[in-house]
Order: structure tokens, then sequence, then C-alpha cells
């Protein structure tokens, strides 16, 4: 058996639904199959012999199937299947009511798994012998090669092992992957299959081969087998990831840039402006990036802060350091992009009132127009201008600072002297885009990315690898706490009614509706889109009848979405109801309420986010988490929110509470489930980091290591955001 080969060749009585399902999860050849990890082991389950068991046991046999009967009970009518089970001590029948197929789950002569509680028949009248044991109903279970290799002995010897279980698909079963990858692994294909991790840093970090991980990952003969083959793939797998960021990195160090020669005095003039002062995470932050742009190299660094933290107040910092530099006699650029036309113009608004008083033109370009600053006719105002008229003044240098949506990296847009690029909410914008902006340009303008999204420092130095990392953990002075309230179904409307007197006085309230999960993303946004439509809805006929409802949902057209969020921020809207995607970072101090609906089904740094959505007011905010679930695991994690403030902790927090057993199979910011066990150790994270700067130093192309390669081109840096 190879590799590469079809599996409809070594599988050749699949049914049409089994191959569908195969082709979608995207399982076409051998190698795929083998690469179809267990997403959990089942419980280890004590094999026990026939002749040991007793009535009221559970337990767990293996034997060999014999006289397998299906058909009408006797009497009562009801369809019936038994078959007969023996191993090297004796034998015992099964039967199954109603579920009759599973008498024909695995033919005659075969071995098979069968699990469940033993009964007994009455004795006969006048017997000396006790009455018959019977499994009732009992799970049943092909059994192959390397389980039974495992156990031993063949039957039963009261060995331990675990049980790999798959992701089911309908038509394939986790049994039948067990059966299917088992045939694979006999036929040895594994074997056939490169290595793509050099052998010294499988020796360094102790980590099996690629052969070996494949058996012990499908057929561990220990507990210990399997986490160190996972071990191996979620290494391999930070390790691509981080081999490509690597090289994006030093892709992008490797240019030119601009090396800004501002004086302290300058940063001090501009904070000195600022009516308040920087937080000491601002001043670390700020200290930071002055050093970067100072330079030969472009600077590409991540700021990370909870929303309010005082992001924006950094990027101007370091944008006054820009324009106060020059190149032949014109001051050096800054694009400032923002996810969103409203957040374009706030930003704007910002720029204007911190830039001002140096007499710089400022622009805004979106795709609803273009604005400049200051207005000929009245200085102190903007003014609308044309489009052509913005570009041509960036063009020529004339305009030091633009401010706008992704409208900004369009190929019309040419800057002349573009020393900084601040990307606002950067998980919106993909490496492609950074990359495109990048390219236009001889000396390549130093980056600034920055995010509201807490996320862990491991998962931070994995997907924004590329990156230097700035945190800012703390927030201003004299911020009111958004006060937190779980919401069980008893309390849902008493909160409406004290939700309504807030109402009534001008507040205002955001709706987020649950997630859902659903491994198909167009599938999913619909499906987000039509609840949150009949949520908003159901509140309109139901609750908040005098009220005027507003929606926004993935699947709207940009501009609709922009004119949702438009009524809302204008008060048009007494309440938005939206998506878990909700726009970041929109500053509506008059929305001081927020309902998270099936708020059990958010992580806490994500439900920690959307509660940001309310701390922009003097007002006092309340965050209400709705909830139906009895699970005391879920309610502990909730009240964890009521109380922590800080996202960052949230975020470890999520992640250490990261069960192996709580799988998806989807990918969570573009690692699979498998690679975030690795984000869980930092000792991992960072040796995963230190190995691929080392070998893309070395050999920036990979030429040396093909496999890696391939990996590493796979590895686009799109981050799915949930
Ligand atoms: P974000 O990090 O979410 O972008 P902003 O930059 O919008 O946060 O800042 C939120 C608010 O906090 C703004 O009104 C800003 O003026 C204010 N702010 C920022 N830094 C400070 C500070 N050091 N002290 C007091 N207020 C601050
Ligand atoms: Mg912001």
């Amino acid at each position: 058996m190879h590799p590469s080969d079809p599996l409809s060749k070594h599988f050749p009585r699949l049914n049409p639904i089994q191959k569908k399902a195969l082709e979608k999860m995207g399982l076409e050849t051998v190698r795929d199959l083998l690469f179809t990890f267990p997403s959990r082991y089942g419980e280890k389950i004590e094999t026990r012999r026939i002749a040991d068991l007793a009535k009221g046991d559970t337990a767990s046999i293996i034997g060999r199937v014999s006289k397998v009967k299906t058909g009408k009970a006797f009497k009562k009518r009801f369809p019936i299947g038994e078959m007969i089970i023996t191993d090297d001590s004796g034998s015992i029948k099964a039967f199954w009511y109603h579920q009759v197929y599973l008498a024909k789950k695995v033919p005659e002569g075969e071995l098979a798994r069968i699990s469940g509680p033993v009964s007994q028949r009455k004795a006969k009248e006048g017997s000396e012998f006790p009455g018959e044991l019977y499994f009732s109903n009992p799970e049943i279970e092909a059994v192959s090669g390397p389980e039974v290799a495992t156990a031993g002995s063949l039957f039963g010897d009261g060995k331990e092992f675990q049980i790999p279980v798959y992701p089911e698909t309908r038509g394939l079963s986790s049994s039948w992957f067990h059966h299917a990858i088992d045939r694979v692994l006999r036929g040895r294909a594994h074997e056939a299959l490169e290595d793509p991790l050099p052998p010294h840093i499988l020796k360094k970090y102790h980590l099996p081969s690629l052969a070996t991980a494949l058996i012990w990952i499908h057929a561990p003969q220990s507990p210990e087998n399997a986490e160190v083959a996972r071990k191996r793939f979620s290494f391999e797998e930070i390790f691509s990831i981080q081999l490509a960021r690597q090289k994006d990195r030093l892709a992008y160090l490797d240019n030119p840039s601009f090396t800004i020669k501002a004086t302290d005095a300058v940063l001090n003039d501009f904070l000195s402006r600022l009516p308040f002062p920087l937080t000491s995470a601002q001043r670390r932050a700020v200290d930071a990036i002055a050093k970067d742009v100072r330079g030969e190299r472009p600077m590409a660094r991540l700021l990370e802060g909870d929303v309010g933290s005082g992001k924006t107040a950094v990027a101007a910092a370091v944008s006054y350091l820009i324009v106060h530099a020059s190149a032949k006699g014109q001051p050096l650029q800054v694009a400032y992009m923002a996810p969103t036309e409203i957040l374009a113009r706030q930003q704007y608004a910002s720029f204007i009132q911190n830039f001002k008083h140096l007499g710089l033109p400022i622009g805004l370009i979106t795709g609803a127009g273009a604005q400049k600053f200051p207005s000929k006719i009245s200085p102190g105002m903007p003014t609308d201008v044309s489009r052509t008229q913005i570009l041509k003044w960036v063009a020529s240098g004339e305009m030091p600072i633009v401010v706008g949506t992704h409208a900004l990296i369009q190929k019309t847009v040419q800057f002349k002297n573009l020393a900084l690029v601040v990307i606002d909410e950067q998980h919106r914008f993909g490496l492609a885009q950074r990359a495109r902006l990048a390219k236009k340009h001889e000396r390549v303008p130093h980056l600034l990315s920055m995010t509201a999204t807490p996320i862990p420092r491991t998962l931070a130095l994995t997907i924004y690898g590329d990156l230097d990392l700035s945190v800012l953990d703390e927030l201003p002075p004299g911020r009111k706490q958004v006060l937190t309230e779980i919401v069980p179904p008893t309390k849902r409307d008493a909160t409406y009614e004290a939700i309504r007197k807030e109402l009534k006085t001008g507040r205002q309230l955001f709706v987020i509706c649950p997630r859902v999960a659903e491994p198909d993303p167009t599938k999913e946004m619909a499906l987000l889109a039509k609840s949150a439509t009949e949520e908003a809805k159901r509140l309109k006929k139901e609750v908040f009848r005098e009220f005027e409802i507003g929606l926004v949902t993935g699947k709207q057209k940009p501009d609709d979405k922009e004119r949702a969020m438009r009524d809302f921020a204008s008060g048009k809207t007494q309440i938005l109801v939206a998506t878990s995607v909700i726009e970041v970072g929109v500053n509506i101090p008059n929305a001081t309420m927020i309902i998270i609906e099936g708020s059990e089904r958010f992580g806490l740094a994500q439900l920690h986010q959307l509660r940001g959505r309310v701390v922009r007011s003097s007002h006092q905010a309340y965050c209400y988490l709705f909830t139906e679930t009895k699970s005391p695991k879920s309610m502990e994690r909730l009240k964890a929110l009521a109380t922590a403030k800080n996202g960052f902790e949230l975020a470890e927090l999520d992640l250490a509470m990261r069960g192996a057993g709580e799988l998806s199979g989807t990918k969570q910011w573009g690692i699979s489930d498998l690679g975030m066990e690795a984000i869980k150790n930092i000792k991992m994270v960072e040796a995963a980091r230190a190995e691929a700067q080392e070998l893309v130093r070395k050999d920036p192309e990979l030429s040396g290591h093909p496999l890696l390669r391939e990996k590493m081109e796979k590895e686009t840096g799109e981050i799915h955001f949930e």
C-alpha cells in the first residue's frame, strides 16, 4: 500500500454515502486517511474474559463472532438480532432489540469488541444450572490488528488499552476509521512517508519519527504513546506556522525603511498636549515603538490591548514622530487604516484634534467619499473634497496624514513618502493585504498593527510570529466597571424590565446572538444571520415594542451594515441586534447595555471583548450574560467573567480550560485543535519559534527541506477570527 494510492483502490466496497462522506472530508488518498487523527481516546476499558463475567457487570470482551441471526422475536413480534461471541474462556450471547442492524455490524468469523451490561436469564425450573448470561443491547465494534496485538494474548487477559475515537460523519463511524486506518498501517503505508522534521530537531526535543508517531497516535499501547505522538504533530504544526511567519518577518525586515531621527523633545511636545498622562503600559509601548522607528529596518509591531486601553494615543504619538521627520523638505506620510467607515471617521476626528496645531493637512478616504482638514474657507473645519483631489495630494506628498478604510490600499492610492502604516483591528487584514501595502514602495513603511482581541502570549507569538509584541495590559484610571450579571431563564423577564427603564432614560442596548457551531463557514454565516434576524423580530414583537431595533449580520451588504451601525450611533435605533461578529472598536458612548444570548457558547476572552462595547461611557454600564446552561463548569466560567477585569487573564484561562476532550475539529485562529495543545505550552512555542528562526536564517527558501517548505507555504497567515 502506498500513501498516494487513492482510497478507492484499497477500499473498493465503499457505498455511495461513504464515498460522499470521504469526499466531503477531503479524504482522497491513503495518506489523507493516515492523517485523520482521533479526536480523543475512549475510556480505558478493561477487557474481561467471558468466563469471568457475572450478572450485573458492565463489561467489555473481545471474541470471535458466530451464529448471527436476525428476525422477529417469537411472541412479541418485535425485531431482534443476536449472535454468539467466543473467546478462549467461553461463549456468550448478545441480543439487540430494535437496533437489529447492530448484529450485522461485524461479520461472522471476525473479531468484535462487545461492551455493555451483562444480564442473566432465569434458571430453568428444576435445573441445577444457573440461567444463561447474555449481553443486552451492547455496543459492538470491529476489532482489528493493533488493538488485539496490544491486548497481549489474543483474548482478554485483562490488559488495558485505549480506543481511539475519530470524528464521525454520516456514513463513516469512528470504528470505520479505526478499522480502515488499521488496514493502512498493516499495509505499512506509513513507512513510505518521509519525515518533514529534521532529525536534529526530533532528537533535541525527544520527538518520535513520523512513522512511529503515526502508529502511536492511531494505536497507542499506552496513554504516554498517544501523548508523545500528539506532541510531535502539534509541534510540527506550530513549527510550520513559525517557519512561514519567520520567513515573512525576514522578508519584511530585509527592506530599507525610513530612519526617524525623532527627538525626545518632539515626543514630549505631543505628550504634553494630551489631556491625560499616559498609563505606564502606554508609555512602554510608545518607547518601544520610538526605538523601532529610529532603526534602519522597518518596524513590524503588534499593539495588543483591551478595548479602551488607549491604543489610539499610542498610534497618534508615533504618527507625530513620523510627520515631524521629512524627506526632501516634505513631511513623511502616515496611513491609518480602520476596519469600518465609522471607525475611520472617529480616528480622523481624533487626528484632527491631536494634530491641528501643526497646520498639516489631514485626509479621509472611505468607500463613501473623501474629506480634507482644514477647509480653505473655514480653517477650523474639515471639508468634503473629491477623491481624485485627495489622491493627488497624497501622491505628491503634500498630505502627510491619511485615515481610511481598506479603500486606502487600493491600487489607485499612491503615496510619495509613506513611512508609517497603522492598521487598527489588524486581524481583519490578512498578510496578503499587508504585503501588498509594503510592495508598493521602494522603502518599506514601518508597520503598527493594533488589536483589541486579547489572546494568550503563546498564541500571539505563533499567529503573529512575524511581529514584535507590545501589550497594553492596563486601563486608564477611573474607568467604571461593567456590572456583569448571569441571567438564567427565570430572570429573563425581570432583566428585560430593568433594561427597559434604562432605555427609557435614553441609553442604548446591544443584543448579541449566540454562536453556532457549524464547520461550513458559509452555512454558519447563514445560520447566524437567521438567528439574529429572528431575534430582532422577536424583540420588536414581544419585548421592546416601543423601541426601534436595528440589525447587523455578516450576510448583509457592507452598505447596509454601515447604515445600521450609523443609525445606532446617531440614536435613530435604540437597540442593535448583532451576530457574534459585531464590528470591533465602535465607540457609541450612549450604548451602556449589552445582552449576550447563549453566553456559555462563547470563549471568555470573546465575552470580555463583547463586553468592551459598553465601557465607553461615563454612565454605569451593564453586561447581561443570558444562559440556559445547567452545567456547573459553564457557570464557573461565566462567573470568572463577572469577577475578572483583564482580557489577557481571561484569554489565558480560556486556553487552560480547553480540555483535550473538547476538540471541535474546526480550526480556530487557523490552528487545528491538535496545534492548540502546543499553544498551551510556552516552552514548546518558544522552541518552535527559535528553531524556525534558525532554519530560516540558514536556508531562507528551505531548499534543503522541500517537505517543510511545502508545509510552510500552506500557512498563508490568514487568521480566522471567530
Ligand atoms: P482603544 O484601545 O480601544 O482604541 P482608545 O484609544 O479609543 O482605546 O481610548 C479610549 C478612551 O480612553 C479615549 O477616550 C481616550 O481619549 C482615553 N484615554 C486613552 N489613554 C488614556 C489615559 N492614559 N488616561 C485617560 N484616558 C485615556
Ligand atoms: Mg481603538
